[in-house]
């Protein structure tokens, strides 16, 4: 029997690895298509043009003119190769929306662009043209949208008569795209869908109400956040929703890039292990204590945090805990940047305490990898985490996570409790209460296991057995685009 035509799958998305980065959404974007196209689908991705992403373009050819829609601009619709990314895309080239000085959504100074409806609402139509034919040769049998920036995708689609079905991934509720209601009428969508069964969220336009609306399946990153988000206190405005949408949710847990992040094969350490040989990572740990400064002792445990600074990742905690961490010997190296009152208060203890506390501010691809292989402890006590990609790569590279119950952080680490141990199922430390004095019970648990060596090493050793592919999570993607065919 013939087997059924690859199912063909557009991804839209704001950023994509290695292009444009701010977080885990561009991990997910740039392994997500490969791991799909091995899994047997025929995968493209739609990205506005930004700068990195355009010059990250080859063989950039114009397949249509995108119409205006409201006060949305036409834009070219450009086809080429993303060699970096191994996948072909589709860019919205419109320069006066996307070449910016900044970021892909706020500017230098980190001010949200006041027309940031209009950009990504530019995005969304582009993805429902593509699905109405705008390129004769491919026309996807499915969209796949990613976080705020591609919300309105699903409305998009049904206002132009799309007979195209939609999954929306949400990487994290707490970034909405929350607009007011003069800018809904704007964007070229009916009035009709400016209502609270719509993408109205309580007199506003809310863009990842819309995809949460109106597509045919939704996905979120994580089991465990799957559910939480139905639920008010994690819920963000939107677990009502997702209550009544509970049976089209799920949780898919992101995979570790092993291209990228791989101690046998990474490039950017300055030495290489696996579970086997762990001789390397002495190796790593010891230059990164003397690039670093830090007192240069093979036996210090050395924790570390590669973060975005925000409230969410729960860092007023590590700050709190910092003294009792070094007066028990161990070592601190933050890799970071965001609030600026975070920022300046992990540079004031650095500064106090130089031969224990290092802390880089800023984005540094390379060092976030030297970090990781060099650390004992990977800390990620966040208030609330999605999925979260550094426990998993700390998992690979035998850096053992400390973290919070929760989230995709509960799915993928398992805590070192005696039977857990005895088992050999123990990857790291977890602990639950939100607390300074719950994040100070953690490390003191790890501190005592990294005294324990023989356990330690064991439960290394598990973490870095640990498979969090992308493989298996194409399999799950595919199984909901089925399902979102069949409905
Ligand atoms: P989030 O998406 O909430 O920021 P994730 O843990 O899902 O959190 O993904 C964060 C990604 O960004 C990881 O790949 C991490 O290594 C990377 N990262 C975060 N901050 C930095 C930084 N300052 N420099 C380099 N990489 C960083």
């Amino acid at each position: 029997m013939a087997s059924p035509p690859a199912v063909r799958v557009l991804q839209v998305c704001a950023e994509i690895f290695p292009l444009l980065k701010t977080g885990g959404l561009a991990d997910v974007a740039g392994a997500l298509p490969a791991a799909l196209a091995l899994a047997g689908a025929e995968p493209r991705v739609l990205l506005p043009g930004f700068a990195p992403i355009l010059a990250g373009l080859s063989n950039a050819r114009t397949v249509a003119t995108l119409p205006a829609r409201g006060q949305v601009p036409a834009a070219r619709l450009l086809l080429g190769d993303l060699a970096a990314c191994g996948v072909q895309a589709y860019v919205v080239d419109a320069p006066a929306l996307y070449q910016r000085e900044g970021g892909p959504y706020a500017d230098a100074q980190q001010r949200p662009f006041a027309d940031n409806h209009l950009r990504f609402a530019r995005l969304c139509w582009a993805a429902a043209d593509l699905a109405q034919g705008a390129d004769p040769a491919w026309r996807p049998g499915l969209v796949h949208a990613h976080d705020w920036h591609a919300g309105l995708t699903p409305a998009c689609l049904q206002a132009v008569g799309a007979h195209v079905p939609s999954v929306y991934t949400v990487h994290n509720l707490a970034y909405q795209g929350s607009f007011s209601a003069a800018q809904f009428h704007q964007l070229g969508l009916p009035e009709l869908y400016f209502q609270p069964d719509g993408l109205e969220f309580h007199g506003t336009l809310n863009f990842m109400k819309a995809g949460l609306h109106y597509a045919q399946r939704i996905t979120t990153v994580s089991p465990s956040y799957a559910c939480e988000i139905q639920h008010p206190e994690q819920g963000m405005g939107m677990d009502g929703l997702l209550r009544a949408r509970a049976e089209v949710l799920s949780g898919i847990l992101n995979g570790v890039d092993e291209a990228v992040w791989h101690p046998a094969m990474d490039v950017l350490i300055p030495a290489n292990y696996d579970a086997k040989k762990l001789a390397g990572k002495a190796r790593c740990k010891a230059a990164l204590q003397q690039q670093l400064g830090l007192t240069e002792d093979a036996t210090a445990p050395l924790f570390t945090v590669v973060s975005r600074l925000t409230e969410q990742k729960g860092l007023h905690l590590v700050l709190a805990a910092l003294p009792q961490l070094v007066a028990r010997g161990a070592q601190f190296a933050l890799l970071g940047s965001g609030d600026a009152a975070m920022q300046d208060a992990f540079r004031a203890v650095a500064v106090a305490c130089p031969q224990a506390i290092s802390v880089r501010i800023g984005y540094d691809e390379p060092f976030a990898h030297q970090l990781i292989a060099g650390a004992d402890v990977i800390m990620v006590p966040s208030h609330f985490e999605p999925c979260g990609l550094t426990q998993l790569y700390g998992l690979a590279y035998g850096t053992v996570p400390l973290v919070r119950r929760v989230g995709g952080l509960a799915d993928t680490v398992t805590d070192c409790s005696l039977e857990a141990l005895d088992e050999g199922r123990a990857t790291g430390v977890v602990f639950d209460d939100f607390s300074a004095a719950g994040l100070d019970a953690g490390i003191r648990r790890a501190l005592a296991l990294y005294r324990r060596r023989s356990e330690w090493k064991a439960v290394q050793r598990t973490a870095m057995a640990q498979r969090h592919d992308w493989a298996e999570a194409a399999q799950q993607y595919l199984a909901v685009y089925r399902q979102a065919l069949a409905h």
